[in-house]
């Protein structure tokens, strides 16, 4: 975890992402002292909270059906935020949930919203911030409806916000390849969810096509969304000031992709 902010740095970016635990596990040893030292120097003078989008176990399911997979999840959930906390984080991004064909997708954003509710209670200053989905399986938040509902249901609205990622807006049916297609998706964003909401993005291109709901980041230029929407998302000021971070998936060329999106950069 303390190493995240020195690869970041060594491949030139200015945002990142991590986990603050092992992603595929329930449980984790609590951070230590030294590790939190750590992190904080390896990010001293190059990347503040607001650079930093950590990402939650992918376990974690808020809007769970079934009491003991969300009482699990809750415990989890709040573990994640209160370690965010240790570290100086200010947002904790997250899937929102799976109904899991156990409940109506109204209850599920009711669930996911109370979770959200309780784990606010307990813990200070970190936004919970829910990612849009594909829609692939029984997941929520699909639809900026949904992700505008448990926003509703949430009562302490300075520390909710949404993550989009383009991969998934783009294969829940919102189309981002053409200029104007974007700004279409990006009104309807600001109509529905609104701007002040936005807490960072992921910037993936789709290996499948507009509204399959299937869920497969592709690099950049490489896949159904193409290089013109990315073009215009670094033009754009309205995503000024939030982490961009990319998932795609080939490692090896990161550093490129973060030169040719800061080309792009008016
Ligand atoms: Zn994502």
């Amino acid at each position: 975890m303390e190493n995240a902010p020195l690869n970041a740095k060594t491949i030139g970016a200015n945002a990142f992402a991590l986990f603050t635990k092992n992603q595929k596990q329930w449980a984790a040893a609590p951070l230590s002292k030294e590790s939190i030292r750590a992190f904080e120097q390896n990010c001293s003078g190059t990347f503040s909270a607001a650079q930093i989008l950590p990402h939650d176990s992918y376990l974690i399911n808020l809007g769970h059906p079934e009491t003991e997979g969300l009482e699990k999840s809750r415990a989890a959930f709040i573990d994640e935020m209160r370690r965010c906390e240790q570290l100086g984080l200010d947002r904790l991004n997250f899937h929102p949930g799976s109904h899991l064909n156990k409940c109506s997708e109204k209850e599920c954003v009711a669930l996911i919203a109370e979770s959200i509710n309780l784990a606010l209670s307990k813990t200070k200053g970190v936004i919970a911030v829910i990612e849009n989905t594909a829609g692939q399986g029984t997941n929520m938040g699909y639809r900026f409806e949904q992700l505008a509902e448990i926003i509703a249901q949430v009562k302490d609205k300075n520390r909710v916000g949404v993550c989009i990622d383009t991969c998934h807006t783009f294969a829940a049916g919102y189309d981002l390849r053409t200029e104007k297609a974007f700004s279409t998706t990006f009104e309807e964003f600001g109509k529905v969810v609104g701007f002040q909401y936005l807490k960072g993005m992921h910037i993936n291109d789709s290996k499948k096509d507009l509204g399959t709901k299937v869920d497969r980041h592709e690099c950049l230029g490489k896949g159904f969304i193409g290089m013109d929407c990315f073009k215009f998302l670094m033009a754009d000021e309205r995503f000024n000031g939030i982490p961009l971070i990319l998932e795609t998936p080939d490692p090896s060329i990161w550093a490129d992709e973060i030169k040719l999106l800061s080309s792009f950069e008016k």
